[in-house]
C-alpha cells in the first residue's frame, strides 16, 4: 500500500523549527512519507504543488509579527484555487502560535475569529497539543486502526535529517516583554525534564547527529523557577541549572557541537559566560537586546539596561575574545524619539554584531503595549530607522577582521 505523504510549512523562529522536526518525526512514526518536493521559485508555487500532491499539509504558524500571520491567510487564496480547479485539498492542520494565541489560559483574543479568518483549515493544533498529534489525527479519521500500535510506541519524536538537530528543552516564556505574544501564544515557561532531553539526544546521536541546537525562548532559564530566574542579573555570580546541562551534554563524546537559542541578557550569568569557554560549545551566541535606549528597554519590560548588556559583552569577550554575536533589535517602538533610536544606533555601531535582526515595532493584538501605548511612530518613520540601522550595521560587519 503506497505511504500517505506530509508536507510542513514552518514560519518563525527555531522553536518552531524544533516542534516542525518533532511533528515530521511523530508523523514517520505513524506511516506518513515526507512529500519529496522540487525547489521552487515562489512560495505560491511551492504551495500550489503542495495542495495537489500532499495527503496532509501541517503550517506551522508564527505570531511575533503581523506580516507572518499574513502570509498564514494568504494561503487560503491557494486552497481555493486549489478545489476549484483540481477539486480536492490536502487534510490542512494549522499549528504553532496563532493557534496557541487564542487557546489556553493566555488567551490574546477569540479563537472564532481565526476560524472565522482560516476557514480551510480540518484542524487546529497548540504548541503545547505536539505530541497528541496522532491521536488528534486518529479522531479525525485520518489515521487508521492501524496505526493503533505505532502510536503506543512514540516516545517524543524528534526529526534527524543530518548531522544537525534541534531539541527543544523548554516551552513557553514568563518574561512578558510588553510588545511580545509569545507568552501568550507558548504558554507557561515548562522546563522539560532533564531525562527527557537526554533520551532524545541519545537518540539523535544514534542517528548520526554530531551537532545539537537547544532550543526555548529563554534558555537560560531552564530548570528555574519565575522567582528564582528573577532574581538574576547580567553577569552575576549565579549559577544555572542550564549551564551544568551544557557541560553534561558537552561530555558525550560522540557530540562535536552545541548550540543554544534564545538567550536574553538578564540571566546571562558567569556561569553560562563561562561554559562558552568549552571547545565544543559554538562561537556564537545571540543574545537579544532590542534597544539601546533604558526608557525604551523599560517601557518594553526587559529586565536589563543598555550598561548590563554592554557589560556582558565585555565579560564573554574577556572569555573567549573572537566570539560572534548576535542581536535582535526593534526600531519604532512606540515613544520613541530619534534620540532614543541613536541610541541604538550608538550601540550597534559600538558591539559590532555579526547577526542582527532588526524588525519594525507593530503592535500584536492583546500584548500590553498594544493595549497601553500610543503606535505613534509613524511607518515612514519607522522605515528610515529601519534602513540606517541596517546600513550602519553593514558598515561596522565590513570594517571587521575577517
Ligand atoms: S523573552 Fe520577551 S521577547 Fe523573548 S519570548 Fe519571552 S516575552 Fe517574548
Amino acid at each position: 500500500m503506497k505511504s500517505k505523504t506530509y508536507y510542513i510549512k514552518t514560519y518563525g523562529c527555531q522553536a518552531n523549527t524544533a516542534d516542525s522536526g518533532t511533528i515530521a518525526g511523530i508523523l514517520e512514526a505513524v506511516g506518513f512519507e515526507p512529500l519529496a518536493i522540487p525547489k521552487f521559485k515562489t512560495e505560491k508555487e511551492e504551495l500550489q504543488y503542495v495542495m495537489k500532491n500532499t495527503d496532509l499539509f501541517i503550517i506551522n504558524s508564527c505570531s511575533v509579527r503581523q506580516k507572518s500571520e499574513d502570509k498564514v491567510y494568504g494561503i487560503g487564496k491557494v486552497v481555493k484555487e486549489a478545489e476549484e480547479i483540481y477539486n480536492q485539498k490536502p487534510f490542512i492542520v494549522l499549528a504553532g502560535c496563532m493557534v496557541g494565541s487564542v487557546t489556553g489560559e493566555r488567551q490574546r483574543y477569540e479563537f472564532s475569529q481565526l476560524k472565522r479568518k482560516t476557514p480551510w483549515v480540518d484542524l487546529y493544533m497548540n504548541p503545547l497539543q505536539v505530541s497528541e498529534l496522532p491521536l488528534l489525527l486518529k479522531r479525525e479519521g485520518i489515521l487508521g486502526d492501524w496505526a493503533k500500535n505505532r502510536i503506543k510506541n512514540i516516545v517524543g519524536g524528534v526529526k534527524d535529517t543530518s548531522t544537525h538537530a534541534f531539541v527543544n528543552i523548554s516551552q513557553g516564556c514568563d518574561n512578558f516583554c510588553s510588545f511580545c505574544v509569545v507568552p501568550y501564544a507558548r504558554g507557561r515557561e515548562v522546563s522539560r525534564p532533564k531525562e527527557d532531553i537526554f533520551r532524545d539526544v541519545r537518540r539523535l546521536v544514534k542517528k548520526g547527529a554530531t551537532e545539537i541546537t537547544l532550543c526555548g525562548q529563554n534558555v537560560n532559564s531552564w530548570g528555574l523557577s519565575v522567582k528564582e530566574k528573577f532574581h538574576l542579573r547580567a553577569g552575576s555570580d549565579h549559577k544555572l541549572p542550564f549551564a551544568s546541562l551544557l557541560r553534561e551534554i558537552h561530555d558525550i563524546p560522540e557530540i562535536k557541537k552545541i548550540s543554544f537559542v534564545s538567550s536574553n541578557p538578564f540571566d546571562f550569568t558567569k556561569d553560562l559566560i563561562e561554559t562558552l569557554k568549552l571547545p565544543k560549545i559554538d562561537n556564537y551566541v545571540h543574545i537579544a537586546v532590542q534597544s539601546g535606549n533604558n526608557d525604551v528597554l523599560q517601557r518594553m519590560n526587559r529586565r536589563h539596561t543598555v550598561e548590563d548588556f554592554t557589560d556582558l559583552i565585555n565579560q564573554i569577550k574577556k572569555v573567549k575574545k573572537n566570539i560572534e554575536i548576535g542581536t535582535d533589535l526593534i526600531v519604532g517602538f512606540p515613544g520613541e524619539t530619534r534620540e532614543q533610536f541613536m541610541d541604538t544606533v550608538q550601540l550597534v555601531k559600538k558591539v559590532k554584531f555579526s547577526v542582527c535582526y532588526i524588525a519594525m515595532y507593530s503592535p500584536r493584538k492583546g500584548t500590553y503595549a498594544e493595549k497601553t501605548f500610543d503606535d505613534d511612530v509613524p511607518q515612514k518613520e519607522k522605515k528610515y530607522r529601519h534602513d540606517l540601522l541596517t546600513k550602519v550595521w553593514l558598515a561596522t560587519k565590513r570594517k571587521q577582521p575577517l
